[in-house]
């Protein structure tokens, strides 16, 4: 019995110690203390005792900082230098970029959930709400859909007009100089309702309002440029574009060919210093319409008339659109989503050296600028597009469901349409809890550039389930075009989201985790640059320092997991009561063991690891999933924690943790050292794969919250534009599900009349029809559901044309 007291205690104390992150000199004094009482009051064989006696001063020596050092650091250093991958400029450019947030407390192992928790609500400013509720309302009015994309290939001049006045192209242009300043929320709240209403008008005018000429000029502008372009561009005058894109030259921005060479040049009659441009761009947003091109090119100074460089590398500069040797003005056509995008060339144009933005200083520095402000900007466009599109198409599908009959039953009765319906809204409530609170991160001053990469790949990706479970449920209504489809233009649309501002392959497999790893990292980063050190001993002193507080980390991460996988996290403290409480358990567990797996992945392949990109999307897919799921209880803590929601936070939690297991089994399986691998799996899953995805019947709860009129389903398309008007398919469908309700005991009426033999007809007007003549119906009430069942037959109708009017030419 003593001895297995004393055994617990032998693994249970260091156990603890490690779990709780304790430091090496209060662990050496405890485990001291414990092994003079085991020798005192139980003790083992000599050689047991030998062998405890050892392990005890090897951890009490490494107390010695100086000794400790020369022993052992100097000697590991000398290896980490040698093996410390090499990083090109634009690397480190890029890592630079933004802050650390959340995403670093999901690195360290140990979130600290205040630091979330403590995060403001999103909370509009008045003008912001006024803007939402007045122009953007308006705005959306004012668009059609089929008109847009099928008539006139553009947005009419009306809505040109209106976009510009309002305002719509200056969101992110402070109010000094004529824009809007409004917030990232805000931003991002006007282009999901605008999205919810037409693909098209949201990503013209999501461009300006993401990285641009604007954005650039805002933060590296001069004070005479930003009092030159920034009121322009604020009135809708000057109409920007920004061109990076070259036919050979798409994902590796960086090895652009477009090129700029200074020489002298004639401007305004006298001579100054000038660049040369040359450029073949494509697929450039507002090119073909735009009034000023941000062109992004590679600055050569061949005969060092601004320095001693030859080669200044990416540099960007404002051309405005109307000088000889520019071409301009075609477009493409993308994916019938007819926003303004085509390709701009310039042969030997000619533009003073004050056209780089930010002036020659800045001649360079054009990567920096743009990784600096994608590292933001990312997580606004186009994960608030992906949710407003999704908003519509979840908000759509519920009332469609309930509305359309088969086999004399709502479609949404049938459980596997309930499952996409599930899914979709599952989908939906996530992407709005991470936009909505990654923005208001940003609102208050954090700028996450991996949070970003996240949000960017993973709206785009649930917009695109979302829109093809949408396509599913609707069946032959979403596919057949025409005014009355209010589905296929938005599923249509997915690509564009999936592919710009890093296509998602490319991010998922190596941005997210790629810049995550090093950036988010407590300890990784400062190693590097120790390592880095020029002043070798200095950098001595530091790596030493970092080591040994970094392999503290790694064995309280190891025992954090092993621990919490053990009890299934049930004991782990985090600051929640109620059903939510285990999801933040499962969050802390995950995160300690992702915090293993991730050093483990780094030491064992090193630079190797960067090459290695499914093992590199599966860590990155884990910090996402622990990611959006933190928003998830975030954004129910912001809506007041209302209980009916609550099934959408246990699905999307669920659903997120339950593909966390999954991806870090995968990566176990795929780990290439497979002894490492075999350690892995026993820290994080002793027990085996415990957790489980949604039950059926979890989904089916929900799929009653969205195919009936409850305040789940208005929160959950909260911001979409849902107004009650006609040419609004969203505010027709939901007032035909009111209707629903109202006419259902009527309805009830005249199929209990037809089981008693009373009503013969077949058809829907023929039994309605009979029911009024039988006395089952009174007059009104007979015209009530007929009145509903035309509405019914309208909104789930599609079109026809004459052949002539589908024939884009004549014959
Ligand atoms: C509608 C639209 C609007 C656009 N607007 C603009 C604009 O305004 N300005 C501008 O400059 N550009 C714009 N672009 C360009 C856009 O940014 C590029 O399309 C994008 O960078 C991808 O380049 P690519 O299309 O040439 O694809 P490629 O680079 O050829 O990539 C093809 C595939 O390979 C994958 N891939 C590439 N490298 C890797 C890798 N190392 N690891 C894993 N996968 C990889 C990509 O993810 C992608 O799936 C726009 C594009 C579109 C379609």
């Amino acid at each position: 019995m003593g001895t297995l007291i004393w055994l617990v205690l032998l693994i249970g104390v260091p156990l603890a110690l490690a779990y709780q992150r304790a430091s090496l000199k209060t662990a050496t004094v405890v485990l001291g203390a414990l092994l003079l009482a085991y020798w005192l009051f139980g003790g083992g064989g000599p050689v047991w005792n030998a062998v405890l006696l050892v392990a005890f001063v090897l951890l009490a020596l490494l107390n010695l900082e100086a000794f400790r050092r020369d022993a052992l650091t100097r000697h590991l250093l000398g290896t980490y230098r040698r093996m410390l991958p090499s990083m090109s400029k634009t690397e480190q450019e890029a890592l630079e970029a933004g802050n650390v947030w959340w995403d670093g407390e999901l690195f360290s192992g140990m979130p600290d959930w205040n630091r979330l928790k403590n995060l403001p609500k999103p909370q509009l400013k008045p003008d912001e709400q006024a803007f939402l509720d007045g122009p953007t309302e308006e705005l959306c009015k004012l668009l059609d859909d089929w008109q847009i994309t099928h008539e006139l290939a553009d947005m009419p001049p009306n809505v040109w007009q209106y976009i510009k006045e309002q305002k719509f192209f200056a969101m992110i242009i402070p109010k000094e100089f004529g824009g809007l300043g409004f917030s990232p929320l805000a931003n991002s709240m006007v282009l999901a309702k605008i999205a919810s209403r037409n693909a098209t008008a949201a990503s013209t005018i999501g461009v300006p309002n993401s990285l641009g000429p604007a954005e650039l000029l805002l933060h590296y502008g001069t004070d005479e440029q930003k009092q030159h372009w920034l009121p322009r561009l604020a009135s809708g005058e000057e109409i920007p574009c920004f061109a990076l894109t070259s036919p050979r030259v798409g994902s590796d921005a960086t090895a652009l060919v477009d090129t700029g060479v200074v020489c002298k040049v004639m401007h305004e009659g006298r001579e100054i210093l000038g660049i040369r441009l040359n450029w073949d761009k494509r697929y450039i947003t507002l090119a073909p319409i735009a009034t000023v091109v941000g062109l992004a090119f590679k600055l050569y100074d061949p005969e060092h008339l601004i320095g001693d460089v030859d080669d200044y590398g990416i540099t960007a500069a404002l051309v405005p659109t109307n000088l000889p040797g520019i071409e301009i003005g075609r477009r493409h056509f993308p994916i019938n989503i007819p926003f303004q995008n085509g390709p701009t060339r310039g042969r030997d144009v000619l533009v003073p050296l004050d056209a780089i933005i930010g002036g020659t200083k800045m001649a360079g520095q054009g990567w920096r600028m743009l990784v600096q402000q994608l590292a933001v900007g990312r997580s606004i466009v186009l994960p608030s597009n992906a949710l407003g599109g999704a908003q519509a198409a979840v908000y759509a599908s519920g009332a469609y469901a309930k509305l359309r009959r088969q086999f004399n039953l709502p479609i949404g009765k049938f459980h596997g349409v309930g499952e996409a319906l599930a899914r979709m809204a599952g989908a939906v409530y996530t992407m709005m809890a991470a936009s909505r609170v990654t923005c208001t991160a940003i609102t208050n001053g954090e700028k996450p550039a991996v949070p970003s990469a996240i949000l960017k790949y993973h709206n785009t990706e649930l917009g695109r389930q979302v829109a093809a479970d949408a396509m599913d449920v609707h069946g032959g209504k979403g596919i057949m075009l025409g005014p009355k489809n209010y589905l296929a233009r938005s599923y249509e649309s997915v690509p564009i989201a999936i592919t710009v501002e890093g296509a998602n392959i490319l991010t998922r497999n190596l941005i997210i985790f790629g810049q995550g790893a090093i950036r988010c990292h407590p300890f990784v980063r400062a190693e590097m640059d120790a390592a880095r050190n020029p002043d070798q001993e200095a950098g001595l002193v530091e790596f030493d320092r970092l080591l040994f507080k970094h392999l503290g980390y790694g064995l309280s991460n190891a025992a954090r997991s092993l621990v919490m996988a053990v009890t299934l996290a049930r004991f782990t403290e985090v600051p929640a009561v109620g059903p939510p409480r285990r999801y933040y358990q499962h969050i802390n567990r995950y995160s300690a063991s992702f915090a293993l797996i991730t050093d483990a992945a780094m030491f064992t392949l090193g630079g190797e690891l960067k090459r290695r990109e499914l093992l590199s999307a599966r860590l990155g897919d884990i910090l996402s999933y622990l990611y959006l799921a933190s928003m998830v209880l975030k954004h129910y803590q912001d809506q007041g924690e209302p209980p009916e929601d609550l099934p959408l936070v246990e699905w999307s939690c669920r659903t997120l943790l339950y593909k966390t297991q999954e991806q870090f089994h995968g990566l176990l399986r795929n780990f290439p050292n497979r002894f490492v691998a075999a350690l892995l799996r026993l820290c994080i899953f002793p027990r085996g794969r415990t957790y489980s995805a949604p039950s059926d019947e979890l989904g089916q709860r929900i799929v009653e919250l969205i195919i009936n009129p409850t305040p789940t389903r208005e929160r959950l398309a909260s911001g979409a534009y849902t107004a009650v008007e006609p040419g609004n398919p969203l505010g027709l469908l939901q007032q035909a599900m009111e209707l629903a309700e109202q006419v259902k005991p009527l309805e009830r009426r005249v199929f209990d009349a037809r089981r008693a033999g009373e009503i013969k007809a077949d058809d829907i007007p023929g039994q309605i029809d009979e029911a009024e003549k039988k006395g089952v119906l009174t007059a009104a009430e007979a015209e009530a559901v007929r009145a509903f069942d035309r509405r019914v037959l309208d909104l789930t109708g599609v079109d026809d044309f004459d052949p002539s009017e589908l024939r884009r030419q004549s014959a």
